[in-house]
């Protein structure tokens, strides 16, 4: 309760401060239903955590175990549509810059792979993510030939979700783990500023940007460096990434979305992801000399 007024004042406030649209309802079932239990709604000990109005502990399997010596000050349930219940826990915890190691990169959302590094190092999709595309397919066509309204078609849709979760934490995990290794190698991280509605007119780069999940690549790299004390560049997007030689800075007038690979007049062999890779860390690190 204590928790949902406070969502609503922010709700309101926002709507006031003209941030937001005027608040609407959440409906049971439609969202994701959450419960936030505030510092004196849980206890927290020995690891165990115990919410109000529950006398046993809940069972956890935890991802990870909290930093020493954290207290949780707020713990939120949630239901993610598979029926699985998440619990997270906010703790206040010093973070420390790491030491400087020297080095940049830059990264290019590419179109044969899912990221391309400046290093020449190619990111694929995660394992997997074909036969589950394949299996959603199927999932979802079963859903179909279900009745509406049927136990039989509420059954189907669960399976359809499990699927969709299964690719989405299969995303997450590939994402989690490249932008902190980014983050963790690396002083400067320079990413090209891609607004997806640029670029979702063309279908097939749609999907790839899409499954790439960008914004959610550079919404942690800028909180990840925020607590490492990183930089993290994001350059214009009218850059020319692709077409510009990286070698010699010529740029060439066709580059069709087909093309892989390219020799510029200079000689030059180019990947094009990891060209426009190079591009991308080069115009960061011109950007980050200017100081702006
Ligand atoms: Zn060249």
């Amino acid at each position: 309760m204590q928790a949902t007024l406070r969502n609503l004042q922010t709700a309101y406030s926002s709507f006031w401060g003209k941030r937001a649209k005027y608040p609407t309802f959440k409906r049971k079932g439609r969202t994701t239903d959450a419960a936030t239990y505030l510092r004196n709604c849980f206890t927290f000990r020995d690891g165990q955590l115990t919410l109000a109005k529950q006398d046993a502990p809940l069972r956890v399997i935890w991802s990870r175990p909290l930093p020493e010596g954290a207290v949780p000050s707020q713990v939120t349930v949630s239901r993610i549509s598979r029926g699985q219940y998440h619990v997270s826990i906010l703790v206040v915890t010093a973070v420390h810059d790491l030491a400087e190691t020297g080095t940049s990169v830059g990264v290019d959302a590419g179109i044969t792979s899912l990221l391309t590094l400046s290093t020449g190092e190619k990111v694929t999709n995660p394992r997997h993510e074909k036969r589950d595309r394949t299996r959603l397919r199927r999932a979802q066509q079963t859903v179909n030939r279900k009745q509406k309204g049927s136990a039989n078609r509420a059954k189907a849709k669960l399976r359809v979700a499990r699927i969709h979760g299964k690719i989405a934490d299969r995303r997450r995990d590939v994402l989690y783990k490249l932008t902190t290794r980014l983050v963790l190698e690396h002083d400067t991280v320079v990413i090209e500023d891609l607004t997806v509605r640029n670029m979702v007119r063309n279908h097939g780069l749609a999907r790839a940007i899409h499954d790439a999940s960008w914004s959610e690549l550079r919404r942690q790299l800028e909180y990840k460096a925020d607590w490492y004390g990183r930089q993290v560049i994001a350059i214009d997007r009218w850059y020319l990434s692709s077409k510009t030689c990286s070698v010699c800075g010529a740029i060439v007038e066709k580059l069709p979305l087909n093309v892989w690979e390219w020799t510029c007049p200079c000689g030059a062999r180019h990947d094009r992801d990891v060209n426009a890779a190079r591009n991308i860390h080069a115009a960061g690190l011109a950007v980050s000399a200017s100081g702006g």
